[in-house]
């Protein structure tokens, strides 16, 4: 297959707040993070009677600042006619029960995705469950690692303000009009449960969320709630599954970093890193080893407490992925610490 180089057709990225036209009538607005990932792009398209919002930002005043601004700006003449989430993660989410309550738009979202945010705002009213704490015991963490996850868990409710209480679910192969141009919804998992990216073949653009990155990896990892779970498979399968809907012309506009030309090599490229990362540590796994123990395996950077939970998430997310294969096996000791080994 030929696959040529990633091109970026912008060398900047948009200043926050500022609206960027990619395509006829489709911006980029990129909105601040306060973390090492500093910004996510945002999409906004343009009809004659509305606006459609693809992804809200995550709720902190910095952002709500900007939306305040850009808002009046955008609803002086028109309304905001739908808002879209990509999925659930509050980055792309935070604000929009916010942006929905104001302007009396739906959002529009994956079944999965929608019910997955309900359920971790329930979170934020409570202690971390036995089943949560046994999860990571299990993992190999120590008594002072537990209490950090304690300390932080239900966090997830206040980088949103909330969820609305009704949505309109998007399923895959779903389309829509905007601009008399055909949009389609293509699924995507494994990041997240349910994850929706948009695509405009009449464009050549596809909103991709956080399913296909310029360079980051994201994270694909298996959470307390679904301990068995093979989310790794289902990402590599929709890697697959874009690299075959997507023609190589398409203009990627991601969530993190610059839109890009070239799925096909940036996906291959993807499912290639975890290819990898299972035979490393299939190799490694010749005498009994915790998940902790296999970290340095395969992530460059030290492990402190604040990449520990995403850390062991993919972790887990690939010995699951070989235990699925019939090439791991898992024993659980007397202290409840799960023991992996090569078959
Ligand atoms: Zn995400």
């Amino acid at each position: 297959m030929t696959s040529s180089k990633p091109e970026y057709p912008y060398s900047q990225p948009s200043e926050p707040g500022e609206l960027i036209e990619v395509a006829d009538r489709v911006y980029w607005l990129r909105m601040p993070l306060p973390f090492r990932l500093d910004h996510i792009n945002l999409w906004v398209l343009e009809e004659d009677d509305g606006w459609t919002i693809v992804d809200t930002g995550l709720a902190t005043e910095a952002t709500t600042d900007i939306w305040e601004t850009l808002y009046h700006q955008m609803t002086d003449k028109k309304p905001i006619k739908r808002i879209i989430g990509t999925h659930m993660h509050p980055d792309h989410i935070g604000l929009a029960a916010w942006l929905c309550r104001r302007s009396g738009a739906v959002l529009w979202m994956s079944r999965s995705e929608y019910m997955h945010c309900r359920i971790l705002l329930e979170d934020s009213n409570r202690e971390a469950p036995d089943a949560a704490i046994a999860f990571y015991q299990a993992a190999g963490f120590n008594e002072e690692q537990l209490n950090y996850y304690r300390s932080k868990f239900g966090a997830f409710g206040s980088l949103i303000r909330g969820m609305p209480n009704s949505y309109h679910r998007l399923k895959d192969n779903d389309g829509f009009i905007v601009n008399n141009r055909q949009w389609r919804v293509v699924m995507g998992e494994g990041h997240s449960p349910e994850h929706a990216c948009l695509f405009c073949p009449e464009l050549e653009l596809f909103i991709s969320g956080d399913q296909l990155l310029p360079t980051i990896s994201s994270n694909v990892s298996v959470w307390p709630i679904e301990p068995t779970g093979n989310p790794l498979k289902a990402w590599i399968d929709s890697c697959h599954k874009l690299k075959s809907v997507l023609p190589e012309n398409t203009l990627i506009l991601p969530s993190h970093g610059l839109p890009f030309r070239g799925a096909a090599q940036r996906l291959q490229k993807l499912t290639d890193d975890h290819e990898r990362d299972l035979q490393v540590i299939y190799e490694n796994a010749d005498t009994p080893k915790r998940v902790v123990d296999f970290f340095p395996l395969i992530f460059k950077s030290k492990i402190t407490h604040t990449s520990l939970v995403l850390a062991t998430g993919e972790s887990y997310a690939h010995l699951n992925c070989l235990i699925e294969q019939g090439m791991m096996v898992v024993k659980k000791d007397a202290e409840g610490v799960n023991w992996y080994q090569r078959v």
